[in-house]
């Protein structure tokens, strides 16, 4: 586990908590409009974009002002891409033709689609089913901005459909064993596109850079010298930050209660599903999760939320390279057994 240490660096992360500044915030970043500065020392290029339903940010280290917009640009067009296929919410997409037609039979599909439902897959077996793609077969019915929930009848009519080993996948092909299956890779997908992002990053040379998809974010090299700083939010105090965290070459996700959520009679609803009731998991407030991909920490931070804190906890335990920092229902903060001897 020794690449821990030397990603959070040597710092402890509470000597970073005052004067250190914020990711996405630093006042050094160029602007892409700006182009009254020319010069041959690297600066900072930065843009931000709505993109799959949340704020796409990317942060480059680089000389040259062309290339730089151009590899940001070109880092957007994949976000933008993925979006396209991996939608519920567009007809169009790779994933809602699955699931129109998987139900009836076989579907013939991508190899990035494979990918991730093969990866989704594996975190569910290694989650024991907390984290579950099939979670949208009930989750489809809820929509936070309108306030909506599925009534009971409704839930226990569709609760079978939820187990991922309904989702049989063969090379190229996919097919649902329950007819009432329906998928939805939003826990992942986001943490996909960002290390798509990265490797762009790498791919164009970079060596310093971050690209964040709302709450999944990864992290190329240092800022200059210096670890990155990266902000948990605090989860009942949306000015605030829990803990900032000095990262070098890290993925880092969270997952919350306060993202998209709405309350009716003293019950909060939120958008991560325990896929054992199909209804708002309770057992965090929020969860985040640090490893070297962001597609498995994305994944992991959703289940972990899922999972709750103490079995939660012990799994990122028993998992080389992978930490938490978890805030409890209570608002206790616990960090994963190599974050607490830091
Ligand atoms: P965010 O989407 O805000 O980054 P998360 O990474 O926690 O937050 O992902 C939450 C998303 O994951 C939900 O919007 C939904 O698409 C999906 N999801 C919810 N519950 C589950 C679950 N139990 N297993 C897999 N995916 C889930
Ligand atoms: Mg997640």
């Amino acid at each position: 586990m020794g690449g821990k240490r030397s990603r959070l660096s040597l710092i402890s992360m509470f000597s970073v908590l005052f004067g250190a500044m914020l990711f996405g915030a630093t006042a050094c970043a160029q602007s892409l409009s700006d182009r009254t500065v020319q010069s041959t020392l690297p600066t900072w290029h930065t843009d931000t974009q709505p993109i799959m339903g949340t704020r796409v940010h990317v942060e480059i280290l680089h000389k040259d002002q062309e290339y730089a917009a151009a590899t940001i640009a070109a880092v957007m067009a994949e976000m933008h891409r993925i979006d396209h296929a991996f939608s519920p919410y567009k007809e169009t997409s790779e994933i809602s033709r699955v699931n129109r037609n998987a139900g009836a039979g076989w579907v013939e599909i991508s190899n990035e689609m494979a990918e991730l439902l093969r990866k989704s897959a594996q975190i569910s077996q290694l989650t024991g089913g907390a984290f579950d793609i099939t979670y949208a077969s009930i989750g489809r019915y809820y929509d936070y901005r309108e306030e909506k929930t599925p009534d009971e009848a409704s839930i226990q009519a569709a609760i079978h459909a939820i187990d991922y080993r309904h989702v049989e996948l063969e090379q190229n092909r996919v097919r649902f064993k329950h007819p009432s299956v329906y998928i939805d890779l939003g826990g992942i997908a986001k943490g996909y596109a960002v290390d798509r992002g990265i490797q762009i990053l790498s791919e164009r040379g970079i060596a310093q850079g971050s690209v964040a998809a709302g709450g999944d974010s990864r992290i190329l090299g240092d800022r200059g010298g210096q670890p990155w700083t990266v902000g948990v939010q605090h989860p009942r105090e949306p000015d605030k930050m829990a803990v900032l965290l000095p990262l070098i070459d890290t993925a880092v996700s969270t997952s919350g209660d306060y993202e998209r959520y709405f309350e009716r009679d003293g019950v909060r609803y939120h958008h991560i599903l325990d896929p054992s009731t199909g209804r708002s998991a309770d057992g965090a407030w929020s969860v985040t999760i640090l490893g070297d991909e962001a597609m498995f920490t994305d994944g992991l931070s959703t289940s972990v939320f899922v999972l709750g804190p103490e079995k939660g906890m012990a799994l990122i335990n028993r998992m080389p390279g992978v930490d938490a920092i978890i805030i409890d229902p209570a608002g206790q903060m616990t960090y994963s057994d190599d974050l607490s001897g830091l």
